[in-house]
């Protein structure tokens, strides 16, 4: 077998996808966890089979080739099938819901070999929060006046509520137990309605960016209050102050002035004031419709910004005089693709990424506090400045015992050391390379240390330390050590062109060998007993590292030039330290 069709086995072990108007959600079970590079979800034991982290990811849907990518790369890649003839791959099913669950499952079947599962959306919406809600604590909280207040759920209490999901558009679902609701309402002015008009009003080009405006402009600027109409004073017998928002937008039909007079700011506020207000309204009214005194809010919308927060509630407590409670979710964007994960409970599963049934076991054993990465998104530094974000939810996780979890490094494959020249007790292996050197010629189909080099660098990284097997394993701790280096010279080179110049300088380097200062592993490698061992050790590690660095431009970087990001993210991790003998 090929040493490569044996990779990273099940290292991630369970997918779901929600794939909405606007955004793709993904959540994913990592053993190690390691591999959520920018931040990550720490997921606990649960009956004593697996550690790791559930991982959460978005991608703006507009740039599905991103999440492709990071599926094909992060994720089937870790969990050892991706293979090339195709044959595993055809029978992959994963969990999918949303809109895009039909509308691109050719797209993945085709890319990807990945057929999906559909879940029902709302279905899972609702399936999500049940989850959050029993499992997770300190997971819905109450945002009003700058006062944020953990709500204990009880689990006997927990039903009827009102979910308001705010994606591109707004669903309003009456939940009445486990599976047991109704979709009562919703509105077409959500996030999408934020997110679009937003665009054509300031010109900014991301949700980010109009956020960011947002933050920072006045409402009152261009909405028109009561007191603009009564002159300063409150309307006070129908309850009305004079800062109470009589018309979004209103100001600016009398103001004489066109879109160029206003600051961007301000537009972006009132219109994040006008979305939030009405969605808060709305969902009020129809809480009241039905007599349901809670409100949870999720949704991609909200990103747990305050201001977001504070105007629904405002909109929910004025309207209910107080009787009604608006609450939000610390996972509110990710509620679908969660429920989609946790419907894999129910079904025996025969394909590797499917898993086990009681794969989450409601057993949570703590959740962060610091929640600080609701306010700042953490960037995974891979897309050219466009956010992808990654949560950290702490909860627990059970998973099948067939599913296994990788927790060996990679070792080498050339533990043959007959007919093989040892320079500083380093096997010279054979190298598919053109490169001038003392490396015997390896025929070009068979795979050479560089190959095993780059193939298990990504899994073998995440290591703190590395039991050597043979002495190939030495060799391949300075390649991965090496590939490590290289990449963070790689890091913010936007092109192939200026990665390749700096690469190119990396080579220009010395190289130090054993005993040298530099060498980055002492006691790895022996002494060399003379010139010519140093010298034939020298050349030897020049002619792999030129080599190796040869291949990884070709991984790091796409075929027309740009960056690969799931290759430089790695440039962030650190390479172990600790060899064992
Ligand atoms: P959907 O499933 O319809 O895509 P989501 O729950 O994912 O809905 O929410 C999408 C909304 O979230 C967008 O319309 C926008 O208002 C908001 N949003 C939050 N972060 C982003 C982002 N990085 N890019 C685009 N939209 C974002």
């Amino acid at each position: 077998m090929d040493p490569k069709d044996s990779l990273f086995s099940t290292q991630i072990s369970h997918l779901a996808l929600d794939i909405g108007g606007t955004l793709i959600k993904l959540v994913y079970f990592s053993p190690n966890g390691d591999n959520c590079e920018g931040g990550s979800i720490v997921v606990g034991n649960g009956c004593s089979v697996v550690q790791g982290r559930l991982c959460f990811a978005k991608f703006e849907t507009r740039k599905i080739d991103d999440c492709l990518d990071f599926i094909r790369f992060n994720i089937l890649q870790h969990s050892g099938v991706q293979h090339t003839n195709g044959t595993a791959r055809d029978k992959l099913s994963v969990k999918a819901t949303g809109g895009g669950a039909f509308k691109f499952a050719d797209l993945f079947k085709e890319k990807l070999g990945i057929v999906f599962d559909k879940e029902d959306e709302m279905h899972s919406l609702v399936c999500g929060v049940n989850f959050l809600l029993k499992t997770v604590p300190r997971e819905a909280f109450t945002y009003l006046d700058g006062q944020k207040e953990f709500v204990q759920i009880d689990h006997n209490d927990l039903y009827p509520y009102l979910l308001v999901n705010i994606g591109s558009g707004v669903s309003m679902i009456k939940v009445d137990g486990d599976g047991k609701y109704e979709r009562i309402s919703g509105t077409s002015l959500g996030g999408g309605t934020f997110l679009g008009l937003g665009k054509l009003l300031t010109n900014c080009k991301s949700f980010d960016e109009l956020l960011e405006l947002s933050h920072q402009g006045n409402n009152r600027v261009i909405d028109m209050l009561v007191g603009d109409i009564y002159g300063g004073t409150d309307y006070s017998k129908i309850g009305l102050s004079s800062t109470a928002i009589a018309s979004s937008f209103g100001k600016a039909i009398s103001d004489g002035k066109e879109l160029e007079d206003y600051q961007p700011e301000d537009v972006a506020r009132s219109l994040l004031r006008m979305i939030s207000n009405n969605i808060g309204q709305i969902a009020y009214l129809n809480a009241l419709r039905f007599g349901l005194k809670r409100i949870f809010f999720g949704g991609f919308f909200i990103r747990g910004l305050e201001y977001t927060m504070d105007t629904i509630s405002v909109a929910v407590h004025f309207w209910s005089r107080g009787e009604a409670k608006a609450m939000f979710l610390r996972h509110e964007g990710f509620l679908g693709a969660l429920g989609a994960f946790t419907s894999y409970k129910d079904q025996s599963h025969s394909t590797e990424l499917k898993p086990h049934h009681h794969t989450v076991e409601r057993a949570v054993l703590k959740c962060s506090d610091d929640d600080s990465f609701r306010h700042t998104p953490v960037t995974a530094n891979v897309n050219d400045g466009e956010a992808i974000e990654f949560r950290r939810l702490e909860t627990t996780v059970a998973t099948s015992p067939r599913i296994l979890h990788r927790n060996q490094v990679y070792h080498s494959s050339f533990v043959e050391e007959e007919g093989i020249t040892k320079a500083c007790g380093c096997p010279l292996l054979p190298l598919k390379s053109h490169i001038k050197g003392p490396a015997p010629v390896s025929e070009q189909d068979r795979t050479d240390i560089v190959d095993e080099a780059i193939t298990f660098f990504r899994a073998n990284v995440f290591f703190t330390n590395f039991p050597i097997k043979s002495p190939a394993d030495k060799l391949l701790i300075y390649l991965t050590f090496y590939i490590n280096v290289a990449l963070k010279r790689l890091e913010g080179c936007r092109t192939l062109a200026v990665g390749t110049k700096a690469i190119i300088n990396l080579g220009l380097e010395d190289i130090p060998v054993p005993g040298e200062t530099g060498f980055p592993f002492p006691g790895l490698f022996s002494l060399p007993s003379s010139q010519e061992e140093a010298d034939l050790f020298r050349n030897y590690l020049k002619q792999v590292r030129e080599e190796t660095s040869g291949r990884l431009l070709s991984v790091a970087y796409r075929a027309n030039g740009t960056p690969n990001k799931w290759w430089l993210a790695f440039a962030k991790r650190k390479f172990i330290n600790v060899v064992l003998l």
